[in-house]
């Protein structure tokens, strides 16, 4: 049994079914959570304050193992993007953005998406399955080997961090995986471990309506919202999810979130394609949606990354301008995102692993998501 992504109470189960007494559960839950969060260990006989024939029972019942990198890849800008293997032979990618102040880990919470927004690339691959926990976890615990950033045995915490950021924005929507997503984030935010303040994690969706107050509430890390048009039309085409939950019930769930979560501002992406979503009209429409809401917002718009076969074009710089400087005299921070690692197929959207080119049909698609 894998130790990576039990959280503490399957773990204290597991130590216990393997036969840690009770009484003692708690602390060797401890001392193990910390050797593999905390220091990045794999090897049970490195965990040298538990007695020797401790460590050889733990050995014999348990392994602590995460996905396997296939293949790494540099941008020009430093962006890494890494393919990774999961059980059943599945890949799914995970890019890591360096920045001045910071570094962010970009995660995948799907192989493929459960969802099909047309300017997405994840969306035309199939939906594989979800990952579990440790998967997830374990792309965070990927990038700490290949970053080299596990801590000295024994240093001081270090406070700055080349991973010091986490966004769900990879490969999948992540609140059509839940539990997984919610374990596999308590692990990172655990103080004794990996401890990723909440602040510093950012979930993106598309917008599973139901499904945002449970974020609030069980998870409670910085939400970004695929918004992406102003008008319930025009964002049944992009993001097909709309015809479920529309603009209107979208918005009243996000004016919940941030006093739910004690998260200050949601992200609202704005994805720029030319002709589609990108007029003066757009842009005054969603402040009127964000003001009559009352939602704390900030507004990223993304240049549209175009990948083979795409139906849009990126909107021009002026124009992606323009759409910002009404934005921001509105009130309201618009930064534009600068596409990082194009040139590796890394930047948003883009994701899909080459093993996996099966294009969804139109009927596959409405029976998964029953939107029909
Ligand atoms: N499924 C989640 C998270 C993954 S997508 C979601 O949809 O929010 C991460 C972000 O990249 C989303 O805002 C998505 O809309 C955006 N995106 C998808 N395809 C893109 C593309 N081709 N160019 C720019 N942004 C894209
Ligand atoms: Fe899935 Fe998000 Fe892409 Fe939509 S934008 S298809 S929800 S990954």
């Amino acid at each position: 049994m894998n130790l990576v992504g039990l959280t503490r109470p399957q773990m204290r189960d597991a130590l216990i079914a393997a036969g840690t007494p009770e009484k003692q559960a708690k602390m060797r839950v401890n001392q193990v959570w910390q050797w593999i969060y905390q220091w990045g260990v794999r090897d049970f006989a490195e965990m040298t304050n538990l007695a020797k024939p401790y460590r050889a029972m733990l050995a014999e019942h348990f392994i602590i193992s995460i996905p396997e990198v296939v293949s790494k890849q540099v941008s020009s800008d430093g962006t890494r993007k890494y393919l990774v293997r999961i059980a059943g032979g599945h890949e799914v990618e995970v890019v890591y953005i360096p920045e001045e102040d910071r570094g962010t880990l970009c995660i995948s919470s799907q192989v493929g998406c459960t969802l099909t927004c047309s300017f997405c690339h994840t969306g035309t691959q199939k939906l594989v399955r979800n990952l579990t926990a440790s998967e997830i976890v374990g792309q965070i615990m990927m990038a700490r080997d290949d970053l080299g950033e596990w801590p000295e045995r024994g240093a001081p915490k270090d406070e700055t961090r080349l991973l010091s950021n986490i966004v769900l924005m990879g490969m999948g929507e992540p609140l059509y995986n839940f539990d997984n997503v919610r374990d596999a984030m308590k692990i990172a935010m655990d103080p004794e471990g990996i401890s990723l303040s909440r602040r510093r994690i950012t979930l993106s969706t598309s917008g599973v309506v139901p499904e945002i107050a449970r974020t609030a509430q069980e998870i409670g890390c910085q939400l970004a919202i695929s918004f992406h048009a102003t008008t319930d039309e025009t964002r049944n085409l992009l993001v097909p999810i709309n015809k479920r939950w529309n603009i209107e019930e979208l918005c009243n769930a996000l004016a919940t979130y941030p006093k739910a979560s004690n998260s200050e501002r949601i992200t609202f992406e704005y994805v720029m394609l030319h002709g589609v979503n990108d007029t003066d009209d757009d842009a005054r429409r969603l402040i009127k949606l964000i003001k009559d809401h009352n939602i704390p917002a900030k507004i990223n718009l993304i240049p549209f990354n175009e990948w083979p076969g795409a139906p849009y074009k990126r909107s021009s710089n002026n124009r992606i301008r323009a759409f910002a400087d009404i934005v921001y005299k509105a009130g309201f921070a618009s930064p534009i995102r600068t596409p990082r690692g194009e040139d590796i197929m890394a930047a948003c959207g883009q994701l899909k692993s080459a093993t996996e080119r099966a294009r969804k049909s139109r009927k596959q698609i409405e029976a998964e998501t029953g939107l029909g």
